[in-house]
């Protein structure tokens, strides 16, 4: 298999605070891009395995194969056979799933020589078949996300709509500057995206402008946002996009618009 266009671009998509969209927006979008004609690889860097889970994976325990292998694999100086752990899913996107095992992984990262670059070496190895890598962070600023964030051009912010910490997105945005400036200077900002708009209230409009004004000289903040929308959660408990679950929806047409976007940003 080979990609279709230059360069694969790799995306982490990153929230130290959890439920706020990261897994299904990695899902959604991934399966997005594929649908576009896209070679899409999606990585699962939680423990938790939710990505996997959204992926159809029932049992992510059980799988042998896992980036928590990889990673462990690569930690020891040994190669990764192409493809190794790698799946594909119905609707076009191949991912590596994770499991519980990425939690002992994270510990021995700490220790490990090159430690912020082990998961760099494995995209290294895997970029030249792909047009997009999209990683799934966990809830954190660990080493996990901070190896993802030295592996990717671009991060993709999650914001839940709702409540608005703009204490943690300072956090965030102060790491990856950290990071920009001392591991991967060419790390760049896809964008903030916000998620889970509930269109009932007039937090969106809001927070939108809050957001702008804080961060929009520095952060480009998506035109677009997601809908709150109880279609979304069905889609990912049945293991399928929303393209797939609710082709009409609102939901549907929002994801739509976020792939364009971020297909008209290029490389
Ligand atoms: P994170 O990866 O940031 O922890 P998830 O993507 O797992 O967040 O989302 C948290 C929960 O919210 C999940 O149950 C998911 O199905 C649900 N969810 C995500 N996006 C939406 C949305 N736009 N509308 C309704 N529910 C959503
Ligand atoms: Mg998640």
């Amino acid at each position: 298999m080979e990609n279709t266009g230059k360069k694969c671009k790799v995306v982490a998509i990153a929230n130290q605070k959890g439920g706020v969209s990261k897994t299904t927006t990695t899902v959604n979008l991934g399966i997005g891009l594929a649908r576009a004609g896209k070679k899409v690889l999606l990585l699962d860097i939680d423990p938790q395995g939710s990505l996997s889970a959204s992926m159809g994976i029932q049992e992510p325990d059980k799988l042998e194969e896992t980036l928590a292998t990889v990673m462990t694999m690569i930690m020891d100086g040994q190669e990764v056979e192409a493809g190794y752990g790698i799946l594909t899913h119905e609707e076009g996107v191949q991912f590596l799933p994770a499991n519980i095992d990425l939690a002992a992984v994270e510990v021995s990262l700490t220790s490990a020589m090159s430690r912020e670059y082990m998961l760099k070496e494995y995209i290294e190895t895997v970029a030249p078949h792909y047009d997009y890598i999209i990683a799934d962070c966990m809830p954190s600023l660990g080493m996990l996300t901070i190896n993802a964030l030295a592996a990717a051009d671009t991060v993709l912010i999650p914001l839940q709509a709702q409540y608005l910490s703009l204490k943690g997105l300072e956090q965030l945005i102060a790491t990856i500057m950290r990071i920009k400036k001392r591991i991967n200077p060419a790390l760049d900002f896809e964008g903030i995206l916000l998620t889970m708009v509930d269109a009932r209230t007039n937090y969106a409009k809001e927070i939108m402008e809050m957001v702008r004004g804080n961060y929009g000289r520095r952060i480009p903040v998506f035109e677009n946002h997601i809908p709150l929308s109880v279609r979304v959660a069905e889609a990912s408990a049945e293991g399928r996009s929303i393209f797939a679950h609710d082709p009409k929806g609102r939901a549907a047409e929002a994801y739509s618009v976020l792939v364009e976007e971020v297909l008209a940003h290029g490389r």
